[in-house]
C-alpha cells in the first residue's frame, strides 16, 4: 500500500476512535487535503481516488459525526475497490468505536421521518459498507419522492431510487438544490447527462487561431475593464486572455455583471467565433466558463452539466464523478446480453460512465449509442404492447355495401384521387375487422383529408351510430361543419341538416343544451367541435367513430378523453404535418398508417418567392393583378412570440395602412386572435363569399383553412416562422386549379439568405420540408411542445439515426414475439425499465 494511503488509514482510525469529532489532525481533516494530494499523486495514486479523498475531506468539517462516519467508510470502500492492496486494511473501520454514534450512516431523512432508524432494525447492515448499499430499505421502490417519471431510468431499480442524501457530502440543503435540477435519486444523477463537453484534448493555442473560426480557447485573464458606451446607456466589458502562445481580446456588450464574475489572473475557457478588429483577433460575446486547472491535466474531455442557481459546475461534476465511478459499474444491465452482443452495444454501466466522463470521443459516441438504443427499444416495447392491447378489444363492425358507396361518390363534386380511394379502402377494412380502428391519416396540406373523414362518418351514421370530429380551432371546426353539411346533407342528403351540429366554446348555452340532449338521445349523428367537446358534459348514445383533425395540435390526454366517450370507438387521427418515416415508425408504431401522397388533379405547385423588404411593392402589384383576375389574397402578419397583443396590433395597423394607402379601391378584411369566435366566423364567411378581396390576418389562419379561390399568400416577417408553419401557411393557397403564389418577405434584408426560406422556394413537398425541419430543430420542437412530452424522454436518441432506430425496432419486435409481457425471470429488470419509461402518463402516444 502506498504510504499516503497508509497515512490516510491512520487518520481514519483515529477519527473512528475519537468518535468522528474531526480531531485526528490539528485543524481538522480538511487541512491535510493539499499536502496529502501532492504526496499521493507523486506515489501514483490514481487521480480519481485523489479527487475523491479531497472532496470527502473538504466536506468533512461541516458534517455531523454520523455523516462523517458514513463518508469515511464509503471513501475507504471506494479506495479498496480501486486499489486491491488496501483490501486487507478493512478491519480498520470495523473495530468498535469508543464513542461511535452509529455505525451506519444515520443521514437524516429529508422529511424528518424516522425511516433510517426503522430500516436499521429491519435489516442490519453488514460492515464495511458503502453508504448506498442500504438504500433500498431507506427508499423503497415506488416511494413518492423516488423518481421523476419522465426519465428513462433503468437497471437496478432499488439502488437507483435511493435518495441523494445518502451520498457523502450531500445533506438536506444540497439535496434541495439538486432537487431543483430534477435530481432526487441516484438514478436521476446517472441519467443527468452533460449538456456538452469541453474537449481539452483538442484545444487550440491562440497563436494558431484563424479569423472566422469557431473555437474554444483557454487562457489566463490579463486585463479586465468595463466601459460605458453610447453616451452611457450601454456597458462594454473588455478582457484580454493569454495562453502562453498569444493573446486574444474578448468583448461583451451589456453584461456589466461580468466584471464581478471574473478577475485578472483567473483561467477561463471561452467559445465563440474569432473575428478581426483593427488587425487584432477578438471574440464578441463569447460563452465563457471558469476553468478548473486540474481538468486540463486530468480529464481531457470534461462534462459540462446543466445547472441551477447555487449549484456550481465544479461541485456538481465532483459529485457526479463520485456517483458515476462508484455506482455505474455496479448496475445490472436490463438489456439481454444476446441483444447487446448482436447490436454491439456497451454495457449499461460502461455506457453511463463514458457519457459522463468519456475516455475519448469514440468512447463517448459508443456510450451515447447504447443509451440511445435503450430509449428507442423501451419506447418500442411499450408501443408494441399498446398495439396488442388495442387489438385485443372488440369493436362494432361496419360493412360498406357497394351501391351505398356508389351513391355517395356520385354525389361528390369531384372524383376522389387514388390516394383518397386507397385511404378509404383501408378504413373500410378496419371498420369491418371487429377490432377498433387506430389509424393515422397523413396527407400533405390540401390533399383532401376532410372528405375521407366525411365519407367514413357517413358509413357509421348510416348504420345508426354516432361520430365526433374534433379540430384544434373554432375556425377550423366551423369550416368542417360547412364541408360536412355540404357533402352529407345538401349534395348527398345522406343526413338531415339537424343531424349534424357544431359545438365550440362560444356556442350559446341554450344551443349547447340542445346539442347535449340530441347526443344523448341519438338524434344528432355527427358532432363537430373543438376541445369544447371534451369540456362539456357531453354523453353520446352510441359513439362509434372519433376523428381528430390536425392531431399534433392536441395533447395525448385530449385524444384519449374523446375516445373514452364511446366504448372502443374506431379512431382516425389526421395530420398534415408530414412525419418523416423514421419518426412515424418510432412514435406512431401503434397506429396503422395511411399516407395520401397525391394531390387532387390539376393542382400546380405554389410558385414561391423571397422578396426583400424594399421589394414589397412588387408583391402588391401581383396581388392587384390577381384580384383583377377575380382571385383573392391573404396577407399574414408575423408571429410575435412575446405577445399576442403585439401581433394583433401589427395586423390592425397594417390593415388600416393597406386599406388607406395601398389598396384604397379594394375591400380588405381583418382577422385576428382577439376577435370573438362569431366575429371570426363572420369574417371568414365573407371572405369565402368573395366580399373581401384581401384578408389581412395573424397566424390564426394557419391550420386547415380552405378557400380555393385564394391564390396569393403574402407572409410578412417570414423569417420568424418555422418551416412547418410556413408550409402550413402556404398550404392555404393552391387549393384550386389556378396558379397560386407564396411571397415571403423577411423582416430584415439580411434574412433573405435564411435557409428555411430557401427551402420553401426549393420545394413544395411537405415530406422534404419535414425532414429538413427535423434536422434543423430536433424532434421535440418539430412535434410541437404538446406532443414533445414523451419525445423529450428521448434524450440520447437522434431520430435521424435511422439505422439505430431500425435495429432497436427489430430487436424489440423479436423479443416481444418471444415474451410479450416480459415474464421470463431473465427479463425482470427489463420489465421494470419498460414500465418506468412508460410511467407517468405516457400511456397513450397516439
Ligand atoms: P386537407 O387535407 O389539407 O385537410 P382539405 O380536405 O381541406 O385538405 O381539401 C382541400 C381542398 O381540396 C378542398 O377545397 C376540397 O374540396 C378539395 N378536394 C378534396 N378532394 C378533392 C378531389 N379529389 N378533387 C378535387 N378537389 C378535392
Ligand atoms: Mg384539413
Amino acid at each position: 500500500m502506498q504510504p499516503s494511503l497508509e497515512k490516510l488509514r491512520k487518520f481514519f482510525r483515529l477519527e473512528h476512535e475519537n468518535g468522528y469529532n474531526d480531531t485526528a489532525v490539528i485543524g481538522g481533516l480538511g487541512k491535510v487535503v493539499d499536502p496529502w494530494s501532492n504526496e499521493a499523486r507523486l506515489e501514483g495514486v490514481p487521480e480519481d481516488i485523489v479527487q475523491l479523498v479531497a472532496t470527502t475531506l473538504r466536506a468533512y468539517a461541516e458534517q455531523r459525526p454520523p455523516e462523517r462516519a458514513a463518508a469515511l467508510k464509503a471513501l475507504w470502500q471506494q479506495i479498496r475497490a480501486r486499489i486491491p492492496e488496501t483490501a486487507g486494511a478493512e478491519e480498520t473501520l470495523k473495530r468498535p468505536a469508543r464513542r461511535a454514534p452509529s455505525t451506519t450512516p444515520a443521514v437524516p431523512d429529508r422529511d424528518g421521518a424516522g425511516e433510517v432508524a426503522r430500516s436499521e432494525t429491519v435489516t442490519p447492515v453488514p460492515e464495511p459498507t458503502p453508504p448506498l448499499s442500504r438504500a433500498p430499505e431507506v427508499q423503497p421502490h415506488g416511494a413518492p419522492r423516488a423518481s421523476r417519471p419522465t426519465s428513462p431510468r433503468v437497471g437496478q431499480p432499488v439502488a437507483l431510487n435511493a435518495s441523494l442524501q445518502v451520498l457523502t457530502g450531500v445533506g438536506p440543503r444540497h439535496a434541495a438544490m439538486l432537487a431543483r435540477l430534477g435530481l432526487n435519486t441516484l438514478g436521476d444523477m446517472l441519467y443527468h447527462f452533460p449538456r456538452r463537453y469541453e474537449d481539452y484534448s483538442r484545444l487550440k493555442p491562440i497563436h494558431r487561431l484563424w479569423y472566422g473560426e469557431e473555437v474554444t480557447v483557454v487562457g489566463t485573464i490579463q486585463l479586465l475593464e468595463s466601459r460605458k458606451i453610447r453616451g452611457g446607456t450601454a456597458t462594454l466589458i473588455e478582457a484580454v486572455i493569454h495562453d502562453g502562445t498569444g493573446s486574444l481580446r474578448l468583448i461583451w456588450f451589456n453584461q456589466p455583471w461580468l466584471v464581478n464574475r471574473m478577475k485578472v489572473g483567473d483561467a477561463i475557457s471561452v467559445s465563440g467565433k474569432v473575428e478581426q478588429y483593427l488587425g487584432r483577433l477578438v471574440m464578441n460575446n463569447p460563452d465563457w466558463e471558469p476553468v478548473e486547472v486540474e481538468n486540463l491535466h486530468t480529464n481531457r474531455i470534461v462534462p459540462i452539466y446543466p445547472l441551477t442557481a447555487n449549484v456550481t459546475q465544479k461541485w456538481l461534476r465532483r459529485l457526479m464523478y463520485q456517483v458515476v465511478t462508484y455506482w455505474a459499474p455496479k448496475l445490472s444491465d436490463h438489456l439481454p446480453e444476446t441483444i447487446r452482443r448482436e447490436v454491439s452495444l456497451l454495457e449499461l454501466g460502461e455506457a453511463l460512465r463514458q457519457v459522463h466522463f468519456p475516455d475519448s470521443q469514440e468512447k463517448l459516441q459508443e456510450g451515447r449509442r447504447r443509451l440511445a438504443f435503450d430509449e428507442i427499444f423501451l419506447l418500442q416495447m411499450g408501443v408494441l404492447r399498446q398495439k396488442r392491447d388495442w387489438q385485443a378489444a372488440a369493436a362494432r363492425r361496419f360493412l360498406v355495401r357497394d351501391p351505398w358507396l356508389q351513391e355517395r361518390l356520385a354525389a361528390l363534386p369531384y372524383a376522389l384521387t387514388n390516394a383518397q380511394r386507397r385511404a378509404l379502402e383501408e378504413i373500410w377494412k378496419d371498420f369491418a375487422s371487429g377490432r377498433p380502428m387506430n389509424r393515422l391519416l397523413q396527407g400533405d396540406v390540401g390533399s383532401g383529408k376532410t372528405v375521407v373523414a366525411a365519407l367514413a362518418a357517413a358509413l357509421v351514421t348510416h348504420a345508426g351510430a354516432q361520430a365526433a370530429i374534433m379540430a384544434p380551432t373554432s375556425l377550423l371546426a366551423g369550416q368542417h361543419y360547412q364541408t360536412f353539411c355540404t357533402l352529407l346533407t345538401e349534395r348527398d342528403r345522406a343526413l338531415l341538416p339537424e343531424q349534424i351540429r357544431l359545438l365550440v366554446g362560444d356556442t350559446s348555452e341554450k344551443e349547447k343544451e340542445e346539442i347535449r340532449a340530441g347526443l344523448v338521445s341519438g338524434a344528432i349523428k355527427i358532432v363537430i367541435g373543438t376541445h369544447a367537446l371534451l369540456e362539456e358534459p357531453v354523453t353520446f348514445a352510441d359513439l362509434q367513430f372519433v376523428v381528430i383533425d390536425e392531431q399534433h395540435r392536441f395533447g395525448v390526454a385530449q385524444r384519449a378523453a374523446l375516445r373514452a366517450k364511446g366504448a372502443n370507438p374506431h379512431l382516425l387521427v389526421m395530420t398534415a404535418t408530414p412525419i418523416p418515416r423514421s419518426l412515424a415508425l418510432t412514435i406512431y408504431g401503434d397506429l396503422d398508417l395511411s399516407v395520401m401522397d397525391e394531390m387532387p388533379a390539376g393542382r400546380q405547385p405554389v410558385a414561391t418567392y423571397v422578396l426583400m423588404p424594399r421589394e414589397r411593392e412588387r408583391a402588391y402589384t401581383l396581388i392587384r393583378g390577381q384580384v383583377a383576375a377575380g382571385r383573392q389574397a391573404f396577407i399574414v402578419y408575423p408571429l410575435i412570440e412575446e405577445s399576442e397583443n403585439l401581433e394583433v396590433a401589427a395586423a390592425v395597423d397594417e390593415h388600416a395602412r393597406l386599406q388607406r394607402d395601398i389598396f384604397p379601391d379594394l375591400k380588405l378584411g381583418l382577422l385576428h386572435g382577439r376577435m370573438r369566435p362569431e366575429e371570426k366566423d363572420e369574417v371568414m364567411a365573407r371572405f369565402r363569399a368573395g366580399e373581401y378581396h384581401i384578408l389581412v390576418t395573424t397566424t390564426v389562419i394557419e391550420v386547415g383553412v380552405d378557400i380555393p379561390n385564394a391564390t396569393v399568400m403574402l407572409i410578412e416577417g417570414a423569417d420568424r416562422f418555422g418551416l412547418a408553419q410556413l408550409h402550413q401557411l402556404r398550404g392555404r393557397v393552391g387549393r384550386g386549379a389556378a396558379q397560386a403564389y407564396c411571397l415571403l418577405i423577411p423582416s430584415r434584408e439580411d434574412e433573405v439568405e435564411n435557409e428555411r426560406l430557401a427551402a420553401m422556394v426549393e420545394t413544395n413537398d411537405g415530406f422534404v420540408l419535414a425532414e429538413r425541419d427535423l434536422q434543423q430543430r430536433g424532434p421535440g420542437e418539430f412535434l410541437g411542445t404538446r406532443q414533445a412530452g414523451f419525445v423529450s424522454s428521448l434524450r440520447m436518441a437522434s431520430l435521424s439515426d435511422v439505422a439505430l432506430i431500425e435495429q432497436a425496432r427489430v430487436q424489440a419486435q423479436r423479443l416481444f414475439e418471444q415474451d410479450p409481457d416480459l415474464q421470463a425471470p431473465e427479463h425482470a429488470l427489463l420489465a421494470e425499465a419498460v414500465s418506468r419509461f412508460w410511467g407517468g402518463g405516457k400511456g397513450d402516444v397516439s
